[in-house]
Protein backbone atom coordinates (compact mmCIF):
# COMPACT_ATOMS: atom_id res chain seq x y z
CA UNK A 1 0.00 0.00 0.00
CA UNK A 2 1.80 3.42 -1.35
CA UNK A 3 -0.17 6.56 0.13
CA UNK A 4 0.37 10.03 -1.11
CA UNK A 5 -0.58 13.00 1.76
CA UNK A 6 -0.90 16.41 0.43
CA UNK A 7 0.41 18.78 2.89
CA UNK A 8 -1.34 22.20 3.73
CA UNK A 9 1.16 24.29 5.50
CA UNK A 10 0.47 27.42 7.53
CA UNK A 11 3.16 29.82 7.55
CA UNK A 12 5.97 26.97 6.82
CA UNK A 13 4.58 24.45 9.25
CA UNK A 14 2.24 21.82 8.23
CA UNK A 15 -1.08 21.83 9.56
CA UNK A 16 -2.60 19.83 12.68
CA UNK A 17 -5.32 18.39 9.76
CA UNK A 18 -1.92 17.96 7.93
CA UNK A 19 -0.18 16.19 10.92
CA UNK A 20 -3.54 14.09 11.78
CA UNK A 21 -3.31 12.27 8.25
CA UNK A 22 0.40 11.56 8.27
CA UNK A 23 -0.69 9.40 11.17
CA UNK A 24 -3.84 8.18 9.44
CA UNK A 25 -1.67 7.14 6.93
CA UNK A 26 1.03 5.12 8.65
CA UNK A 27 -1.70 3.25 10.06
CA UNK A 28 -3.56 2.30 6.66
CA UNK A 29 -0.23 1.67 5.54
CA UNK A 30 1.07 -0.77 7.89
CA UNK A 31 4.40 -1.84 8.44
CA UNK A 32 4.58 -3.28 5.05
CA UNK A 33 3.55 -0.42 2.96
CA UNK A 34 5.18 2.87 2.70
CA UNK A 35 3.91 6.91 2.86
CA UNK A 36 4.91 9.79 0.67
CA UNK A 37 4.37 13.23 1.80
CA UNK A 38 3.59 16.17 -0.72
CA UNK A 39 5.04 19.77 0.03
CA UNK A 40 4.09 22.02 -2.98
CA UNK A 41 6.48 25.36 -3.12
CA UNK A 42 7.53 25.53 0.27
CA UNK A 43 10.44 23.95 2.27
CA UNK A 44 10.10 20.17 3.31
CA UNK A 45 11.70 20.46 6.40
CA UNK A 46 9.12 20.74 8.72
CA UNK A 47 7.67 17.01 7.90
CA UNK A 48 10.52 15.08 7.43
CA UNK A 49 10.30 13.87 11.18
CA UNK A 50 6.49 12.68 11.65
CA UNK A 51 7.26 9.27 10.33
CA UNK A 52 6.84 9.30 6.71
CA UNK A 53 9.28 7.45 4.31
CA UNK A 54 9.57 10.22 1.77
CA UNK A 55 8.83 13.85 1.38
CA UNK A 56 8.05 14.66 -2.17
CA UNK A 57 9.04 18.43 -2.73
CA UNK A 58 8.25 20.85 -5.90
CA UNK A 59 10.06 23.86 -5.05
CA UNK A 60 9.22 26.82 -7.62
CA UNK A 61 8.56 30.29 -6.76
CA UNK A 62 4.97 30.20 -8.08
CA UNK A 63 4.03 27.47 -6.42
CA UNK A 64 5.31 29.19 -2.42
CA UNK A 65 1.34 30.87 -2.13
CA UNK A 66 -1.53 28.38 -2.67
CA UNK A 67 -2.50 28.36 -6.05
CA UNK A 68 -5.40 25.93 -7.13
CA UNK A 69 -4.19 25.00 -10.57
CA UNK A 70 -0.32 24.61 -9.81
CA UNK A 71 -0.81 22.70 -6.62
CA UNK A 72 -3.74 20.74 -8.77
CA UNK A 73 -1.25 20.10 -11.52
CA UNK A 74 1.73 19.52 -8.94
CA UNK A 75 -0.29 16.89 -6.90
CA UNK A 76 -0.95 15.48 -10.74
CA UNK A 77 2.79 15.30 -11.84
CA UNK A 78 3.51 13.41 -8.11
CA UNK A 79 1.04 11.07 -8.56
CA UNK A 80 2.24 10.27 -12.11
CA UNK A 81 5.54 10.01 -10.34
CA UNK A 82 4.74 7.92 -7.45
CA UNK A 83 1.87 5.57 -8.47
CA UNK A 84 0.16 5.44 -5.09
CA UNK A 85 -2.46 3.29 -4.05
CA UNK A 86 -4.50 5.75 -1.70
CA UNK A 87 -4.04 10.50 -2.46
CA UNK A 88 -5.10 11.24 1.13
CA UNK A 89 -5.94 15.15 1.73
CA UNK A 90 -7.60 17.08 4.36
CA UNK A 91 -11.00 18.77 4.93
CA UNK A 92 -9.46 22.60 3.86
CA UNK A 93 -9.99 24.73 1.50
CA UNK A 94 -6.93 22.90 -0.47
CA UNK A 95 -8.10 19.58 0.29
CA UNK A 96 -11.63 20.74 -1.24
CA UNK A 97 -10.14 22.34 -4.36
CA UNK A 98 -7.20 19.87 -5.22
CA UNK A 99 -9.31 16.26 -4.46
CA UNK A 100 -12.02 16.60 -6.51
CA UNK A 101 -10.22 17.97 -9.18
CA UNK A 102 -7.48 15.41 -9.65
CA UNK A 103 -9.50 12.35 -9.14
CA UNK A 104 -11.41 13.65 -12.36
CA UNK A 105 -7.88 14.69 -13.86
CA UNK A 106 -7.18 10.72 -13.27
CA UNK A 107 -10.29 9.42 -13.64
CA UNK A 108 -9.97 8.00 -9.83
CA UNK A 109 -12.76 7.36 -7.30
CA UNK A 110 -13.24 10.27 -4.83
CA UNK A 111 -14.89 9.85 -1.24
CA UNK A 112 -14.90 13.55 0.51
CA UNK A 113 -15.32 14.18 4.55
CA UNK A 114 -14.54 10.32 4.89
CA UNK A 115 -14.60 10.11 8.67
CA UNK A 116 -13.66 6.51 8.97
CA UNK A 117 -11.08 4.16 6.25
CA UNK A 118 -10.70 0.84 6.18
CA UNK A 119 -8.64 -0.83 3.72
CA UNK A 120 -9.71 -4.40 2.51
CA UNK A 121 -7.18 -5.95 -0.06
CA UNK A 122 -7.33 -3.94 -3.64
CA UNK A 123 -10.38 -1.99 -2.17
CA UNK A 124 -10.96 0.56 0.20
CA UNK A 125 -14.11 1.31 2.88
CA UNK A 126 -14.70 4.60 3.92
CA UNK A 127 -17.58 6.21 6.14
CA UNK A 128 -18.19 10.03 5.17
CA UNK A 129 -21.18 12.29 6.02
CA UNK A 130 -23.62 13.51 3.28
CA UNK A 131 -26.23 16.27 3.62
CA UNK A 132 -23.83 18.11 5.77
CA UNK A 133 -23.82 15.81 8.20
CA UNK A 134 -27.59 14.50 8.44
CA UNK A 135 -26.47 11.07 7.54
CA UNK A 136 -23.34 8.65 7.27
CA UNK A 137 -22.54 6.62 3.60
CA UNK A 138 -20.48 4.18 3.57
CA UNK A 139 -18.50 3.57 -0.06
CA UNK A 140 -16.57 0.74 -1.22
CA UNK A 141 -14.41 2.04 -3.89
CA UNK A 142 -11.66 0.44 -5.82
CA UNK A 143 -7.70 1.34 -5.17
CA UNK A 144 -6.31 3.66 -6.27
CA UNK A 145 -8.50 6.23 -4.64
CA UNK A 146 -8.70 9.95 -3.62
CA UNK A 147 -10.20 10.32 -0.16
CA UNK A 148 -10.63 13.86 1.54
CA UNK A 149 -10.39 13.14 5.05
CA UNK A 150 -12.25 15.39 8.12
CA UNK A 151 -10.39 16.96 10.94
CA UNK A 152 -10.25 14.66 14.18
CA UNK A 153 -10.30 11.61 12.27
CA UNK A 154 -6.98 10.27 13.79
CA UNK A 155 -4.56 12.30 16.20
CA UNK A 156 -2.13 13.94 15.11
CA UNK A 157 1.60 12.21 14.17
CA UNK A 158 4.32 11.95 16.67
CA UNK A 159 7.65 13.38 16.02
CA UNK A 160 9.48 10.93 15.05
CA UNK A 161 13.46 10.27 15.10
CA UNK A 162 14.06 8.92 11.44
CA UNK A 163 14.24 11.15 9.15
CA UNK A 164 12.33 11.05 5.61
CA UNK A 165 14.88 11.08 2.67
CA UNK A 166 13.56 14.39 0.34
CA UNK A 167 13.24 14.00 -3.29
CA UNK A 168 12.51 16.90 -5.13
CA UNK A 169 10.46 16.84 -8.04
CA UNK A 170 10.24 19.05 -11.45
CA UNK A 171 7.56 21.88 -11.19
CA UNK A 172 4.76 20.71 -13.65
CA UNK A 173 4.83 22.72 -17.01
CA UNK A 174 1.94 25.66 -17.22
CA UNK A 175 2.63 27.60 -14.03
CA UNK A 176 2.93 30.79 -16.34
CA UNK A 177 -0.76 30.31 -17.18
CA UNK A 178 -2.67 29.22 -13.94
CA UNK A 179 -5.35 31.66 -15.15
CA UNK A 180 -5.64 32.60 -11.04
CA UNK A 181 -2.76 35.59 -10.47
CA UNK A 182 -2.28 35.48 -5.97
CA UNK A 183 -2.83 38.62 -4.72
CA UNK A 184 -2.19 38.56 -0.98
CA UNK A 185 -2.46 36.20 1.84
CA UNK A 186 -4.48 37.24 4.94
CA UNK A 187 -3.07 34.33 7.44
CA UNK A 188 -5.19 33.53 10.52
CA UNK A 189 -3.67 35.31 13.48
CA UNK A 190 -1.47 32.13 15.05
CA UNK A 191 -1.51 33.35 18.36
CA UNK A 192 -5.21 32.72 17.95
CA UNK A 193 -7.90 30.76 20.55
CA UNK A 194 -7.76 27.28 19.33
CA UNK A 195 -12.13 26.82 19.93
CA UNK A 196 -11.42 22.76 19.60
CA UNK A 197 -8.88 22.41 22.47
CA UNK A 198 -11.19 23.79 24.78
CA UNK A 199 -13.51 21.09 27.36
CA UNK A 200 -16.38 23.81 27.91
CA UNK A 201 -17.94 26.35 25.05
CA UNK A 202 -20.50 28.73 25.12
CA UNK A 203 -22.05 29.45 21.63
CA UNK A 204 -23.70 32.76 20.75
CA UNK A 205 -26.25 32.37 17.67
CA UNK A 206 -28.23 35.74 15.86
CA UNK A 207 -30.69 34.90 18.92
CA UNK A 208 -28.39 37.10 21.26
CA UNK A 209 -29.47 39.93 19.96
CA UNK A 210 -26.11 42.51 19.47
CA UNK A 211 -23.15 43.12 21.01
CA UNK A 212 -24.52 43.96 24.60
CA UNK A 213 -26.26 40.18 24.37
CA UNK A 214 -22.75 39.00 23.56
CA UNK A 215 -20.99 40.90 26.18
CA UNK A 216 -23.53 39.27 28.55
CA UNK A 217 -22.66 35.89 27.24
CA UNK A 218 -19.29 36.32 27.73
CA UNK A 219 -19.37 37.25 31.20
CA UNK A 220 -21.37 33.87 31.77
CA UNK A 221 -18.69 32.02 29.74
CA UNK A 222 -15.97 33.50 32.28
CA UNK A 223 -17.58 32.53 34.96
CA UNK A 224 -18.76 28.81 33.44
CA UNK A 225 -14.89 28.52 32.32
CA UNK A 226 -15.98 28.36 29.03
CA UNK A 227 -14.85 29.74 25.91
CA UNK A 228 -17.50 32.03 24.06
CA UNK A 229 -17.66 31.32 20.50
CA UNK A 230 -20.62 31.83 17.59
CA UNK A 231 -22.59 30.84 14.94
CA UNK A 232 -21.86 31.81 11.46
CA UNK A 233 -24.23 35.19 11.41
CA UNK A 234 -22.44 36.38 14.70
CA UNK A 235 -19.18 36.21 12.89
CA UNK A 236 -20.21 37.66 10.11
CA UNK A 237 -21.75 40.43 12.05
CA UNK A 238 -18.38 41.06 13.32
CA UNK A 239 -19.26 40.65 17.11
CA UNK A 240 -17.14 37.68 17.30
CA UNK A 241 -13.13 36.93 15.59
CA UNK A 242 -13.49 33.98 12.79
CA UNK A 243 -10.98 31.54 14.49
CA UNK A 244 -14.95 31.49 17.02
CA UNK A 245 -16.93 29.95 14.37
CA UNK A 246 -18.34 26.69 14.68
CA UNK A 247 -19.55 25.02 12.01
CA UNK A 248 -19.32 23.94 8.23
CA UNK A 249 -16.86 26.45 7.82
CA UNK A 250 -15.91 27.52 10.98
CA UNK A 251 -14.19 25.15 13.80
CA UNK A 252 -15.11 21.14 14.10
CA UNK A 253 -15.74 20.88 18.52
CA UNK A 254 -16.13 18.17 20.12
CA UNK A 255 -16.02 19.84 23.89
CA UNK A 256 -17.61 18.05 26.98
CA UNK A 257 -20.29 20.87 27.22
CA UNK A 258 -21.66 22.81 24.85
CA UNK A 259 -24.31 25.57 25.60
CA UNK A 260 -25.90 26.99 22.56
CA UNK A 261 -27.63 30.28 23.26
CA UNK A 262 -30.28 31.80 20.23
CA UNK A 263 -29.07 28.81 17.72
CA UNK A 264 -31.31 27.54 15.45
CA UNK A 265 -29.65 24.38 14.72
CA UNK A 266 -28.92 24.68 10.95
CA UNK A 267 -26.75 21.63 9.62
CA UNK A 268 -24.39 24.02 8.53
CA UNK A 269 -23.76 24.38 12.49
CA UNK A 270 -24.69 21.30 13.47
CA UNK A 271 -22.28 19.99 11.90
CA UNK A 272 -19.60 21.35 13.84
CA UNK A 273 -20.60 20.51 17.05
CA UNK A 274 -23.26 17.54 17.34
CA UNK A 275 -20.98 15.22 18.86
CA UNK A 276 -19.96 17.32 21.35
CA UNK A 277 -20.54 15.39 25.07
CA UNK A 278 -23.23 17.22 26.78
CA UNK A 279 -25.46 19.73 24.60
CA UNK A 280 -27.62 22.45 26.16
CA UNK A 281 -29.98 24.63 23.65
CA UNK A 282 -31.87 27.74 25.05
CA UNK A 283 -34.04 29.06 22.16
CA UNK A 284 -37.20 30.91 22.75
CA UNK A 285 -39.26 28.67 19.73
CA UNK A 286 -39.68 25.10 21.22
CA UNK A 287 -39.57 24.30 17.32
CA UNK A 288 -35.77 24.97 16.51
CA UNK A 289 -33.69 22.17 15.01
CA UNK A 290 -31.27 22.44 17.94
CA UNK A 291 -33.49 20.42 20.42
CA UNK A 292 -33.30 17.95 18.31
CA UNK A 293 -29.46 17.82 19.43
CA UNK A 294 -29.89 18.92 22.97
CA UNK A 295 -29.56 16.63 26.04
CA UNK A 296 -31.20 19.15 27.39
CA UNK A 297 -32.99 22.72 26.39
CA UNK A 298 -35.11 25.77 28.01
CA UNK A 299 -37.42 27.47 25.73
CA UNK A 300 -36.87 31.08 27.58
CA UNK A 301 -35.55 34.36 26.20
CA UNK A 302 -31.68 34.17 26.19
CA UNK A 303 -31.29 37.46 27.97
CA UNK A 304 -33.42 35.93 30.69
CA UNK A 305 -31.47 33.35 30.76
CA UNK A 306 -28.12 34.70 30.67
CA UNK A 307 -29.25 36.84 33.65
CA UNK A 308 -30.29 33.98 35.85
CA UNK A 309 -27.32 32.22 34.57
CA UNK A 310 -25.05 34.91 35.38
CA UNK A 311 -26.28 34.94 38.96
CA UNK A 312 -26.11 31.91 40.12
CA UNK A 313 -22.71 30.99 38.84
CA UNK A 314 -21.56 34.34 40.55
CA UNK A 315 -23.17 32.83 43.97
C1 LIG B 1 -21.79 26.78 2.76
C2 LIG B 1 -22.32 27.24 4.09
C3 LIG B 1 -21.51 27.19 5.18
C4 LIG B 1 -22.01 27.59 6.42
N1 LIG B 1 -21.18 27.50 7.51
C5 LIG B 1 -21.69 27.78 8.72
C6 LIG B 1 -20.90 27.62 9.88
O1 LIG B 1 -19.71 27.28 9.83
N2 LIG B 1 -21.46 27.88 11.08
C7 LIG B 1 -22.74 28.30 11.21
O2 LIG B 1 -23.19 28.51 12.35
N3 LIG B 1 -23.51 28.48 10.13
C8 LIG B 1 -23.01 28.25 8.88
N4 LIG B 1 -23.79 28.46 7.81
C9 LIG B 1 -25.09 29.19 7.98
C10 LIG B 1 -26.22 28.30 8.44
O3 LIG B 1 -26.92 27.82 7.30
C11 LIG B 1 -27.23 29.10 9.29
O4 LIG B 1 -27.66 30.23 8.56
C12 LIG B 1 -26.65 29.57 10.62
O5 LIG B 1 -26.07 28.50 11.32
C13 LIG B 1 -27.77 30.16 11.46
O6 LIG B 1 -27.19 30.76 12.60
P1 LIG B 1 -28.06 31.02 13.91
O7 LIG B 1 -28.61 29.73 14.41
O8 LIG B 1 -27.22 31.84 14.81
O9 LIG B 1 -29.19 32.00 13.36
P2 LIG B 1 -30.72 31.73 13.05
O10 LIG B 1 -30.90 30.54 12.17
O11 LIG B 1 -31.28 33.02 12.61
O12 LIG B 1 -31.33 31.31 14.45
C14 LIG B 1 -31.48 32.19 15.53
C15 LIG B 1 -32.22 31.43 16.60
O13 LIG B 1 -32.33 32.24 17.73
C16 LIG B 1 -33.64 32.08 18.29
N5 LIG B 1 -33.93 33.33 19.00
C17 LIG B 1 -34.18 34.55 18.46
N6 LIG B 1 -34.35 35.44 19.44
C18 LIG B 1 -34.19 34.77 20.62
C19 LIG B 1 -34.24 35.15 21.99
N7 LIG B 1 -34.44 36.42 22.34
N8 LIG B 1 -34.04 34.20 22.92
C20 LIG B 1 -33.82 32.90 22.59
N9 LIG B 1 -33.76 32.50 21.30
C21 LIG B 1 -33.92 33.43 20.34
C22 LIG B 1 -34.55 31.85 17.11
O14 LIG B 1 -35.70 31.13 17.51
C23 LIG B 1 -33.65 31.03 16.19
O15 LIG B 1 -33.83 29.65 16.39
C24 LIG B 1 -23.33 28.08 6.56
C25 LIG B 1 -24.14 28.12 5.44
C26 LIG B 1 -23.65 27.71 4.22
C27 LIG B 1 -24.56 27.75 3.02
Amino acid sequence: MRILVYIDLLAGSATSLSKELIAGALKLAGPSGSVDLAVIGNDAGSVSNLGAGRVLQIQDPRLMHYNPAGHIASIDALIEHTSPDLVLLGYCTAGLDIGPYVAMKRNLPLVSYCTDIRIEGAEVEAESQIYGGKMKATSKISLPAVLVVNPGVYREADVSTAIAEIIHVDAPSGLDRMGIDFIRATEPDLNAIDITKSDRLLCVGRGIGDTDGVENARQAAGLLGAELVGSRPVVDAGWLPKERQVGKSGRKVKPRLYMALGVSGAPEHLEGMASSGTIVAVNSDARAPIFDYAHFGATVDVSDFLEALTEALGK
